[in-house]
């Protein structure tokens, strides 16, 4: 009997064209379309997985987020309360979208202010852990309008292409945090921007992001080029949260607050205000004078702020938080076999120290660095199996640091 010729159910081919064919009771299935079925059950199982991830029954509710955030990050309760509600909604919104509905949730994109070393990528590194999304920090100074050196405003969509492993449906509903949105801010009145870069020009290109439209990515991000394959995403539902500095912004609110409070309150609504904490009166009309383009300000619809770090809040930052900076130490001399304790005064001296130094939360590490990188070095190799650190321990050891290196931290 002659051999009975097998064609692909599928694509129709022969397998005298291809390299296997699979054969079925009443069927047959090429290599090529048994592997391209493979990917498509793949995706559609994936699909499936996260659509039902999103079960608003199961999500941690803003209480639950601010608890989780209250394990790494110090104080900031407004901040982290924006930010809990904020990404609540979120869910929400994608919960909605796949169920059709008539009234559209609208997205509101985040913007915190707030001086460096308060805790603004911290929590955005915190919120991270708990997202069920997927979620990617970005730092705006890399940014340049199209035709100059530096990245494409695109290129902030690679990065949350690359984490949802290039699935361009998941990276539709995640979070991107962008860094430093002040340094984009219009120069002019502004004497801290020095780029020759028009940052009027990245907040028009960052605007079309933010609005929500459909923009062509570039899957391995940095310039693009004509010959590259672009990946379309929709911006609609990813949430932009946006953090900066905005160095000098308090002389602009006190300002605008000065001028308000002119007539019969003058008195009474001056004296009222923290000028110690200017950061807690920001408004919108603060940011436009900072150098956002009032489009930009428009769709970042929840402002909230961080407050300056006060030395009870630097001393909680040492022991506190889940991972603080005293217990990594700790774990560190433990898997060593030492058990490393501190005195309370040393605590407190750390603390003078970055307060002196102006160095803020960020210098508490670097202090605790230099007061331990002896004995960091000796103890491995020692017979002890404790440790104190005693004030005058740590003094010494800073006497001995070079303190500029330590203040240009
Ligand atoms: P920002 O983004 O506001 O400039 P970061 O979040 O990068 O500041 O903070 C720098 C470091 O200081 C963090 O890694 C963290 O160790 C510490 N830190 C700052 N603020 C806090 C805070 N509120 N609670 C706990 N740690 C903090």
């Amino acid at each position: 009997m002659a051999k009975m010729k097998k064609t692909c159910s599928f694509c129709g081919r022969s397998d005298t064209e291809v390299a296997m064919m699979i054969t079925g009771l009443n069927a047959c299935i090429c290599n090529e379309c048994a592997e391209r079925a493979q990917q498509i059950v793949a995706e559609e199982l994936k699909k499936k997985q996260t659509t039902s991830a999103l079960d608003l029954n199961t999500l941690p509710k803003p209480v639950e987020i601010k608890e989780f955030l209250d394990q790494y990050v110090i104080g900031q309760d407004d901040a982290k309360r924006f930010l809990s509600v904020s990404v609540y909604n979120h869910y929400k919104r994608l919960v909605q979208r796949d169920t059709a509905d008539d009234v559209e949730i609208e997205k509101s994109n985040i913007i915190m202010v707030g001086r460096t070393g308060t805790g603004k990528t911290l929590l955005a590194r915190s919120i991270a852990k708990l997202l069920k999304v997927p979620f990617t920090i970005v730092d705006a100074t890399v940014l340049t309008e199209a035709g100059y050196v530096g990245e494409d405003i695109e290129s902030i969509l690679t990065r949350l292409l690359q984490v949802a492993d290039y699935n361009v449906q998941e990276a539709e509903r995640g979070i991107v945090f962008i860094d430093e949105i002040d340094k984009i801010a219009r120069k002019g009145d502004n004497p801290s921007i020095t780029r020759d870069v028009s940052g009027e020009g990245v907040q028009q290109g960052l605007l079309k992001l933010l609005e929500g439209s459909i923009v062509n990515v570039p899957p391995q991000g940095g310039r693009k080029h004509p010959e590259q394959k672009m990946i379309p995403v929709d911006t609609k539902n990813i949430l932009f949260i946006c953090g900066g500095a905005f160095d000098g912004i308090e002389k602009k609110i006190a300002q605008r607050l000065n001028t308000h409070v002119v007539g019969y309150t003058a008195s009474q609504g001056a004296s009222r205000l923290d000028r110690e904490n200017m950061m807690q009166y920001i408004a919108p009309m603060d940011l436009k004078s900072f150098g956002l383009i009032p489009e930009i300000i428009g769709r970042l619809p929840v402002l909230t702020y961080l407050n300056p770090l006060d030395r009870s809040a630097l001393r909680a930052i040492l022991t506190e938080p889940k991972n603080s900076i005293i217990k990594q130490y700790v774990k560190l001399f433990e898997m060593d076999g030492v058990k490393l304790s501190f005195d309370e005064d040393v605590l407190e001296y750390i603390v003078d120290k970055a307060v002196e130094f102006k160095l803020g939360a960020r210098g508490l590490r670097a202090i605790v660095e230099t007061v331990m990188m002896d004995s960091m070095y000796e103890m491995p190799s020692r017979k002890e199996k404790t440790f104190v650190v005693t004030l005058d321990y740590a003094r010494s050891r800073m006497e001995n640091a070079n303190v500029a290196r330590l203040q240009a931290t």
